[in-house]
């Protein structure tokens, strides 16, 4: 390995390893921090940040991927190669933005948050507006920063699906909102053909802790490099490969939300703990986007988790973790219960075929508040018009409606869309794992998952950030992400279920 190669990847630990350790304070203030410890840990976190973004940006850095970037050759997938590409882009673009914005984004974000809880527990989006209006109106800035070939809001996307433009965003949604739609309204005239009426009693949250145990460990979520612990809303952090958690939370009153959100959880830090350790803190020890990192949680929690053959396995266990509650259950009961399509108000509790309906109008309202086509104070009006025309609900108030999430709260502008590729990759990649080893569907039945861990681990985890979302879907089935094999998947699932 050549000298300047040799010193970039010494430098790139020291910030990996910051990174590290800013991923341990934020998992620490979400799930055993005292409330008095915020302020400090804002600060704390703050310096860290800061510090980062200055190790990444520094002269320094720039001076050792330029050597390096001379002294590699070869193949372009090879891994020093890819290193040093990976790293040109990220240095790229933190670089652009100007050190006292990122100063000032980090600074608004706990100031909306809590103005955000407030503003939700009053259902009044007039408190929130004035903040998010200061939010938006740095994220244009950043987007100028940033630079962007047609839309300003392309610059957004990039920071977490990186290469994804608008236009691309406008079709594929287009594609899909011609079939979704009038399916979804098709089912809302059928959603007496469903009874979930055993779901209502009270479920101990001890026995669904043990058995969302027992599935993630069937799973091969591996407990000598992670943990679950409880949080207000449930997510996975990963430090590095070696440690990487998830939270949960858990309700007597549900059944179902703890479940799929642990296996949703155990979808995400499969891929972490799958990262090559061999490449630990080099620029390829990460995964390639927010979308793929979304497949992967998808594709466990709904094209898994929600199919017959996985109850068909796991409901005579669930039922000996409720002794006595689901005795009269039959497993097409039970799948059909888990995957109820229900036109709500609240995107997390929404179903997997309306899910993406919630995500075309945040997209939508986004995209025009970023272009400056719409502001802040439109959005109220423009969500309970979109919910109307997508969903056929009007939200009674702003806490069922444009106040339920945090992305917008937290700066994030741009991210909602991940969602949706996270749903079209996931199908895509369920496809080709079957072709390659068809017996997937009966090892599922058995509650085995080798197979396909193995599938995954070979294609997509222990590649880690060498391809780039387009060129991981290429290396896969050789082509871009085609909405049909999701289309495909939905359209047969709920025709079937609601023929
Ligand atoms: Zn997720």
């Amino acid at each position: 390995m050549g000298l300047m190669l040799e010193r970039f990847k010494e430098q790139w630990a020291r910030i990996s390893r910051l990174e590290q350790i800013i991923a341990v304070l934020g998992w620490d203030m979400e799930t055993y921090m005292p409330e008095g410890g915020v302020k400090p840990r804002a600060d704390q976190l703050a310096l860290l940040s800061d510090l980062a973004h200055q190790w990444l940006t520094s002269e320094e850095t720039a001076r050792l991927i330029e050597g390096a970037e001379k002294e590699v050759g070869g193949d372009y997938f090879s891994d020093a190669v890819s290193m040093i590409r990976v790293a040109r882009r990220a240095y790229d673009k933190k670089v652009k933005i100007p050190r006292d914005l990122v100063a000032r984004l980090a600074r608004i974000t706990p100031r909306a948050n809590s103005i955000w809880i407030r503003a939700r527990a009053n259902s009044d989006f007039r408190q929130f507006q004035p903040v998010l209006s200061e939010i938006i109106e740095l994220n244009k800035e950043q987007a100028e920063c940033l630079g962007y070939a047609e839309h300003r809001y392309d610059a957004l996307l990039d920071l977490y699906e990186p290469e994804l433009t608008t236009t691309r965003v406008v079709r594929l949604f287009n594609e899909l909102k011609i079939h979704i739609v009038p399916l979804a309204r098709e089912i809302a005239d059928r959603k007496d053909s469903v009874r979930t009426g055993f779901l209502n009693q009270k479920f101990s949250t001890a026995q669904q802790e043990a058995f969302g145990m027992l599935v993630l460990r069937d799973m091969h979520y591996d407990f000598t490099r992670g943990r679950q612990d409880r949080s207000a809303h449930p997510f996975t952090t990963s430090f590095s490969p070696y440690d990487v958690r998830i939270t949960t939370r858990f309700s007597e009153d549900d059944l179902l939300s703890a479940l799929f959100s642990t296996i949703h959880e155990g979808g995400h830090a499969l891929y972490d703990q799958g990262l090559p350790l061999d490449l630990v803190d080099t620029p390829l020890c990460q995964p390639i986007s927010l979308g793929v990192h979304e497949s992967q949680s998808r594709l466990w929690e709904n094209i898994v988790g929600r199919s017959r053959g996985f109850w068909k396995h796991y409901l005579p266990i669930l039922k000996t973790y409720f002794p006595g509650q689901l005795d009269s259950v039959d497993q097409e009961q039970f799948y059909r219960a888990v995957n109820q399509v229900k036109q709500s108000y609240i995107r997390v509790e929404s179903d997997e075929l309306t899910y993406n309906l919630h995500i075309f109008i945040r997209f939508e309202i986004e995209k025009d508040l970023i272009a400056g086509v719409v502001t802040a104070t439109d959005i109220p009006e423009l969500w309970n018009a979109k919910y109307h025309e997508y969903l056929g609900i009007t939200p009674p108030d702003d806490a069922q409606g444009c106040l339920q999430d945090i992305h917008w709260a937290h700066g994030s502008i741009g991210y909602f869309p991940t969602y949706v590729i996270g749903n079209l990759l996931s199908a895509q990649l369920f496809r080709k794992a079957v072709e390659d080893h068809p017996l997937l569907p009966k090892e599922i039945e058995e509650g085995r998952f080798d197979a396909l861990l193995s599938w995954l681990r070979k294609n997509v985890h222990s590649q880690g950030s060498r391809y780039t979302l387009g060129e991981l879907a290429a290396s896969i089935t050789g082509g871009d992400i085609p909405v049909a094999p999701y289309l495909g998947y939905l359209t047969e699932k709920f025709h079937d279920m609601y023929r």
